[in-house]
């Protein structure tokens, strides 16, 4: 309720940040706020927990006015308006629980502009006296919940809700945002209809892409890799390689340029008309690659984008799953590959260590990494975890990476005890603490200049790991990682003990690892065998 305006996609996501306390959108989140906040109606269909609160609780917020939500969980409004009141919100209801004196407390605050958000039982809305109360204040967008109440051969259909038809004919002018989880497409055409919501835009939100091929491979050799994988699969298509920094897009460009690809960068810290000039070549020409940093892509809508390739992991599974979904538009068969190593968990880290921001924002980061480490480390159906990370659940696809070829597991107790005990004397018999380096040099009995310096080969795990090779255990460190057996903190990226790492030592916990696929998938030699 803060200002009327067009949508402003900074606005938004602003609001997002600062009253939410999150990153970045759902998928279809924004479309469906962008449309709402321009005053536009909408029908959305989107999963449980998929996040259809926002998609009204922000237009109320950025439009002029009151948001009035109708829901007929009459029993959960107090927890919901608690839940918004934590944020600053200032959200308030009417219903049947609250005495009169309270009710006018609501509805005088309603009238005096003082609210962002009224939650209102549909009964309410069959009485003039409401309607009355809604003509002297100012609404913002009429939200209504849990949709499906109002189609008649459902399970949940509710007669109040039938009223909700006349919102249009007294408040024409007020954007109406229908939600439900559960509609099939006919009971969604029944909603459309009893709701009075012709001109609605309808949004459904399904967050799988099946012919997207999902694909998340250890960085070994990330250019011999990512050339393996366009010469073998995507030879003259389009498509996107994400990179983390400036300096490795243009480098990443430079060198796919130099292999023959039609590559461009693209950076906010390049020319804006060279930017502008190599998006729309990107556009326009058949088979450019675009080289970018996640600046690229919000809003681009070319339908055959057939690979987007990630050199550096993304920090969250929302980013990579908004960037992946840029691939195959056109629902024809689409790469999403990701390669990540041990280097980019560390700088990740390094980066929410800098980042500016309260602990809460750190923690919610890190949170955020180890979710998607984890979706990297798994051994199940990549789909299924992509789609259960938000709220959905699934068969395994047969079209991802471990559907395909499904990673073998080895029981990697014993390498993990040499591990973290290696951890353990260097933390607590020398008081220091080093990177993955140095560890896999102990464990592998290497008198490395640095090894020697340190005296660490009189540690008594020196040369205990010798039936690893660096490879093998650069995956065992990167694996605790994901389970949370092990952290990385600091400018180094140091490793240090958890507090699960205590039952890994004390030989109580059976530690499962994943087998690295011999060779890197999409590598030529990959392909050979
Ligand atoms: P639904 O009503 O669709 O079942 P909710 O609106 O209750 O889902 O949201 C489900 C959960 O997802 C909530 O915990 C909410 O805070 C969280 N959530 C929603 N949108 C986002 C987002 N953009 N980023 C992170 N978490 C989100
Ligand atoms: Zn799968």
């Amino acid at each position: 309720a803060i200002a009327a305006a067009a949508p402003d996609p900074d606005e938004t996501r602003h609001v997002l940040r600062r009253v939410f306390g999150y990153e970045s959108f759902r998928p279809g989140q924004q479309e469906i706020i962008d449309h709402v906040v321009a005053g536009g109606d909408a029908l959305v269909l989107m999963p449980t927990g998929g996040g259809k609160s926002l998609c009204y609780q922000i237009p109320a917020l950025v439009r002029k006015g009151t948001g009035v939500v109708i829901s007929p969980l009459i029993a959960l409004m107090q927890d919901q308006v608690d839940a918004l009141r934590a944020l600053g919100v200032r959200a308030w209801f009417l219903n049947s629980t609250q005495d009169m004196e309270e009710q006018r407390l609501v509805e005088a605050a309603f009238v005096a502009g003082e609210l962002d958000l009224l939650y209102l039982a549909p009964e309410r809305l069959r009485t003039e006296a409401t309607a009355r109360l809604l003509d002297r204040g100012s609404i913002s967008v009429f939200a209504i919940d849990e949709a499906h109440c109002v189609a008649q051969w459902g399970h949940d259909f509710r007669p109040d809700y039938l009223a909700l038809s006349a919102l249009h004919e007294r408040w024409p002018d007020v954007p109406r945002i229908a939600l439900t989880a559960t509609a099939t497409p006919a009971t969604h055409a029944e909603i459309a209809e009893r709701l009075n919501l012709g001109r609605a835009r309808h949004f459904v939100a399904g967050f799988d892409r099946p012919n997207i091929q999902y694909r998340i491979v250890p960085k070994n050799e990330p250019r011999r890799q990512l050339l393996g994988l366009l010469r073998g699969e995507h030879a003259g298509d389009a498509g996107i390689v994400y990179c983390l920094s400036r300096a490795s897009v243009e480098k990443t460009a430079e060198f796919l340029s130099a292999n023959g690809f039609t590559a461009l960068p693209y950076h906010a810290g390049l020319d804006p008309a060279i930017r502008a000039d190599n998006q729309a070549r990107f556009l326009r020409e058949d088979g450019v690659v675009m080289v970018a940093t996640i600046a690229f892509g919000m809003g681009i809508d070319k339908p055959d984008v057939r690979f987007v390739v990630h050199l550096d992991l993304p920090k969250s599974i929302e980013g990579y799953y908004q960037e992946t979904g840029r691939a195959g538009r056109d629902g024809l068969p689409s790469t999403a590959w990701l390669a990540y190593g041990l280097p980019d968990v560390v700088q990740h880290r390094k980066l929410i260590d800098i980042s500016e921001g309260d602990d809460v924002h750190r923690r919610r980061s890190a949170a955020h990494l180890d979710a998607m480490l984890a979706l990297c480390e798994t051994v199940e159906c990549r789909r299924v975890r992509l789609l259960a990370y938000f709220g959905q659940s699934g068969e395994p696809c047969g079209n991802c990476d471990t559907c395909l070829s499904p990673p073998s597991t080895w029981d990697g107790t014993v390498a993990a005890q040499k591990l973290l005990s290696a951890v353990y004397r260097l933390q607590h018999e020398r008081r220091q603490k080093f990177g993955a380096g140095q560890l896999v040099d102990i464990l592998l009995g290497r008198s490395t200049a640095k090894v020697v310096q340190h005296r660490h080969d009189s540690l008594t795990v020196f040369g205990i790991g010798t039936e690893l090779t660096e490879r093998e255990w650069r995956g065992v460190v990167r694996q605790l990682l994901a389970q949370g057996l092990l952290a990385v903190e600091g400018d180094y990226g140091t490793l240090v003990l958890t507090e699960a790492s205590a039952e890994v030592l004390g030989r109580r916990r059976q530690v499962m690892l994943r087998r690295d696929p011999a060779r890197p998938a999409g590598s030529p030699a990959a392909k050979a065998a």
